[in-house]
């Protein structure tokens, strides 16, 4: 079982339930008060942290509930030294054993060099922190944009059913954006609607999935790095 809510400006806190062993994990803490608060709501208690990036807004939290609950903190190796608290770290591929779930890390690097994302093929999910967003992608800060684009392709080989957990509510601007590259798509068009009616009634526009990605956001249908590359330029100057 997956719960989402609102963190920060912009963020989203998720828990992730294993419902036969009661396991409970949060992915990134980016407000531990916050996340505490929707756990007492919820009567559970956390064992894990999985962080998808070394971020403020992803990390935040960490220290505080792992001291609250003793929660384990899994995270990827390449950023053993960046995740606070990391007890476990992962490196890509690797599965991690959660309760009857496998967890595995898949390496993201981009937008930061450590970054990893969490597919859990029994829910059909993929937490991807600051690699994709719904029809945009995280900024390059550490990695090059062939990472990006690696990465990115990684997430798109995932089955097209796989539903897609993006850290941060960029929806109606990353849309606004989108259009711009492609303002024939017609799938773009209808997500753009969509995105826009969704947000006007206060609701999330997240999870995605791959499949609607694949048909909508253009950073994920840029053929190449360098045509990736050319399309984050344009999206930081936008
Ligand atoms: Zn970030
Ligand atoms: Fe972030």
């Amino acid at each position: 079982m997956i719960t989402l809510f609102p963190c920060l400006n912009d963020n989203y806190g998720f828990l992730l339930v294993e419902p036969e062993s009661g396991l409970c994990a949060t992915i990134d803490t980016p407000d531990g008060a916050q996340i505490a608060k929707e756990l007492d709501r919820s009567g559970l208690t956390l064992t894990h942290i999985f962080n998808t990036h070394h971020h403020y807004d992803h990390v935040d939290g960490n220290l505080f509930l792992k001291e609250k609950y003793g929660a384990i903190i899994v995270g990827a190796q390449v950023d053993e030294k960046r995740i606070p608290g990391i007890d476990i770290a992962l490196s890509d591929g690797e599965v991690f054993k959660f309760g009857a779930y496998d967890i595995q890390m898949i390496h993201t690097p981009g937008h930061t060099l450590g970054h990893c994302a969490y597919y859990v093929p029994d829910e059909k999910s993929v937490f991807v922190g600051d690699t994709i967003f719904v029809m945009g992608c995280g900024k390059i800060f550490e990695g090059t944009p062939a990472q990006m684009f690696d990465s990115i392709a990684k997430l798109a080989a995932l089955p097209a059913d796989t539903k897609v957990y993006c850290a941060h509510e960029y929806t109606v601007s990353n849309a606004a954006f989108a259009i711009t590259i492609e303002p024939d798509n017609q799938d773009l068009q209808s997500a753009v609607k969509a995105a826009k009616t969704l947000r006007a009634n206060g609701r999330p526009t997240i999870p995605t999935t791959i499949a609607t990605e694949k048909r909508t956001n253009p950073f994920m249908r840029a053929k190449t790095a360098e045509k990736l590359a050319e399309i984050r330029a344009a999206k930081d100057r936008f």
